[in-house]
């Protein structure tokens, strides 16, 4: 990171107006989805990879709850158990050939296969093991597929998720950390504010000398990012700028252009909304971030519930 200062004889990012990214850049994006990571940071992302330094993308859903766009690539009016799961692969596969137009292997990316349009349950009603595990209606888990298990006895379960977050985060150790708003309106979105945070808890009590640098995103809010197609993205008018101000990233016009092509890499997303992805390609990413909070999850109601999709039934196949 450029942009150091000192604390207690350690150098650690300052919390200065811009995003200066350099070959000592570890960046970690967290996407509640396959999609995310490349609408919110496609451009910041090509440009801490050309600097030399290095970019983790983990998503924490694969987003197989999508019912429209399962209907759409599955070919079918009522999707199954098993329409769901390869709809979730299939994301993941997509996220792959995105992430690679960026040059970003998929040795760099982490899927932990928690339950889309459920990670806000996680933080109230399904966060320890009093409780049974929470069953995705969609693809009928109770814990990640074993190959995407972080830690081996993973299940649905808030603190499952917080650890294995932190696990990640201390193994990684990044100096810059990309993490959606918690007033981003979609419940899995606000949901890994909170457990992103929460893991940041964990992580500085075992190792009390970590810094990073944590920077927030916006996907889902109002009508944004649509309200206008000026080629420069600005944040919404009523969102905070946070406590160093909006941070705007400009794209070159390659950077742009690669961009593009990644989004366009996430078929399934473009056939079901192509006119929303695409208006994330722009000129400029803008950041922002966070005052410092504390956040110590389970809570017992969870903010994040308000923005959560009607639970709908699904068939057994
Ligand atoms: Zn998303």
């Amino acid at each position: 990171m450029g942009g150091v200062a000192c604390d207690r004889g350690r150098l650690r990012p300052a919390l200065t107006p811009t995003l200066v990214v350099d070959r000592d850049t570890r960046l970690l994006v967290f996407a509640p989805h396959p999609d995310d990571e490349v609408l919110a940071a496609g451009g910041l992302i090509q440009q801490v990879r050309e600097a030399g330094g290095i970019v983790h993308v983990v998503y924490v859903t694969s987003g197989d709850a999508y019912i429209a766009s399962v209907k759409i690539e599955e070919h079918v009016a009522n999707p199954t158990t098993r329409d769901y799961r390869d709809y979730g692969q299939q994301r993941e596969s997509e996220a792959r050939t995105a992430m690679r137009t960026l040059g970003v292997g998929a040795w760099s990316l982490t899927f932990l296969g928690f339950p889309n349009a459920g990670l806000n349950r996680l933080m109230s009603t399904y966060w320890s093991e009093r409780q049974s595990a929470y069953r995705s209606p969609y693809t009928r888990r109770q814990r990640p597929a074993q190959s995407e298990r972080f830690i081996p006895d993973t299940e649905y379960r808030g603190e499952d998720l917080t650890q294995e977050l932190a696990e990640i985060i201390g193994d990684f150790r990044p100096t810059l950390i990309l993490v959606p708003r918690s007033e981003e309106q979609n419940g899995d979105h606000c949901a890994t504010w909170f457990f992103v945070a929460d893991a940041l808890g964990d992580v500085t009590r075992v190792q009390p000398r970590f810094r990073t640098d944590l920077v927030s995103y916006i996907v889902h809010y109002n009508a944004w990012p649509l309200e206008n197609d000026d080629p420069v993205l600005k944040p919404p008018d009523d969102l905070d700028a946070g406590v160093s101000g909006w941070m705007t990233v400009r794209l070159t016009d390659q950077q742009v252009a690669a961009k593009r092509e990644a989004v366009h890499k996430y078929r399934s997303q473009m056939n079901a909304m192509g006119w929303f992805l695409d208006g994330f390609v722009r000129r400029t990413e803008v950041f922002s971030r966070p005052a410092p909070t504390h956040v110590a999850l389970p809570i017992a109601h969870s903010v994040c519930d308000q923005f959560e999709d009607p639970p709908r039934r699904t068939k057994k196949p």
